[in-house]
């Protein structure tokens, strides 16, 4: 049993180890007043340190402090460098880019490369392309409200899609609400926001049945609050029940790339109409798509046509810029391969048999959970089956001290989760680090006593 006390004594002794290992970067983070709170973009806060590490630089699977600590990168840019740091073929396209523009309003050659490329990856025909996946997403609702003329929109309870105002709706005790963490929110979300627990059969029916929602705009498998995997048979039924109402189902695949080549869609099934990939595809660099089939393609076009002249409320300027182009076009040709996901499966098999030995071991009530190349250790025993189970599960305090216990023993995970993420450039030693510090951590939690 871990005692609380021991969970506050070992992030006492960890920040003050944080503070003595990290001069330089506390002097950076002192020295940044000219950002609102220190850091250029507030969620680097997030990080369980008493300040964030400065990163030097980052290659493969490897990043470097400037107080020249090298870590073990678990957390790979939360997904956006979810297949390395850097790759040389990234890099390499970039440079040469950098030097012939950067931003044209015009299409390219090897955009229309990328277009086949996409299609032949993720097995839909047409693409469009934004700037982050917050924006695809928005762009996405859009479209499905502009094509079913439905107003509302489904979501699962405790799904993240970005910065999407749409989707920001919770069920507390089964009652939706408002998410009530946003800042200015101004709009009432519950007449065109429906949630419901994922892995409830029967509350999607009912709400689908209904035959007023635009579109179902879900993650296979929920990430962004731990990892809630698909109950046997609920994707197709879920495939089902939108091709039977007229909804067109959205697969938001941003972190879900991460299960198979291809996508969740294509290793895992059911396909959906329409589907969404960002971060990682550009290998860091900003640029999301959205990919649809023949049939949502000719409605597109249709609307499109039929709307009066002016503003459509979709994309941005930067949208499909050359340097994204470049980005994606050298991510998809070379980085992110079939033999990629084979060492990055192989990778995660290695990582969840040590993590289960681990918690047998020692005796843990804690679970894994594992999708592809995404892994999470679990701080209770049973996997939440929604978001609502997840979110009971979350021991903030526990996680953060192990976090901080990590991360000064060279092992990085994202701030926001127990989320770890193999690349294809991750080596089995890295692994097996992770493991060993965890294990660690994990025996002077339990040793530690009130
Ligand atoms: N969709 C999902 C599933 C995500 O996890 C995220 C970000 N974590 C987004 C969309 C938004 O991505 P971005 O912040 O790059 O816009």
């Amino acid at each position: 049993m871990i005692e609380p006390s021991a969970i506050s004594a070992l992030r006492t002794r960890e920040s003050a180890r944080f503070v003595a290992n990290n001069p330089k970067s506390k002097s950076v983070f002192e020295n940044s007043s000219g950002w609102f709170q220190q850091v250029p973009f507030h969620w680097m806060l997030d990080w369980p340190s008493p300040f964030p590490i400065v990163a030097a630089s980052a290659e493969g699977a490897h990043l470097t402090s400037i107080d020249g600590q090298q870590f073990d990168d678990f957390c790979l840019g939360d997904t956006a460098s979810m297949f390395g740091h850097s790759p040389p073929a990234l890099s390499a396209a970039l440079a040469q880019q950098a030097g012939q523009g950067l931003s044209y309003m015009l299409p390219t050659v090897k955009g229309a490369e990328l277009s086949n490329m996409l299609a032949g990856m993720f097995g839909l025909p047409h693409w469009q392309v934004t700037t982050t996946a917050s924006e695809a997403n928005r762009a996405v609702i859009r479209w499905c409200r502009g094509l079913t003329g439905r107003q509302k929109i489904l979501i699962f309870n405790g799904c993240y899609h970005g910065a999407v105002d749409d989707v920001f709706v919770d069920l507390r005790d089964g009652v939706a609400v408002n998410r009530p963490s946003l800042i200015g929110q101004v709009q009432d979300l519950l007449p065109t926001t429906v949630a419901v627990e994922f892995n409830d059969f029967d509350a999607l029916e009912s709400a689908l049945r209904t035959g007023d929602i635009a579109c179902v705009l879900a993650e296979p498998v929920m990430t962004n609050i731990g990892m809630v995997r698909d109950a046997p048979g609920y994707l197709e039924t879920l495939r089902r029940l939108c091709s039977d109402t007229g909804t067109l189902l959205v697969f938001d695949e941003t972190h879900t790339i991460s299960s198979g080549y291809g996508g969740h869609s294509n290793s895992h099934g059911p396909m959906p109409d329409i589907m969404v990939i960002g971060k990682s595809i550009g290998g860091g660099v900003p640029c999301a798509v959205y990919g649809f089939t023949a049939q949502v393609s000719a409605r597109m076009e249709a609307l499109n046509k039929s709307r009066p002249s002016g503003h459509s409320g979709i994309g941005a300027t930067l949208s499909a810029n050359a340097l994204a182009i470049t980005a994606m076009h050298a991510m998809l040709g070379q980085v992110i391969t079939r033999p990629a996901y084979d060492h990055m499966l192989a990778m995660a098999d290695r990582l969840v048999s040590g993590l289960r030995q681990i918690i047998d071991v020692r005796g843990l009530p804690w679970h894994v959970s594992h999708v592809g190349a995404r892994v999470e250790f679990v701080c209770v025993s049973e996997p939440p089956r929604n978001g609502s189970e997840a979110r009971a599960a979350m021991d903030h305090e526990l996680e953060s001290a192990i976090h901080l216990y990590l991360t000064n023993r060279g092992i990085l995970l994202a701030p926001f989760h127990n989320m770890m993420l193999l690349s294809p450039v991750t080596r089995p030693e890295q692994v097996d680090r992770l493991l060993h510090a965890l294990d660690s951590c994990v025996g002077e939690l339990l040793e530690i006593k009130a």
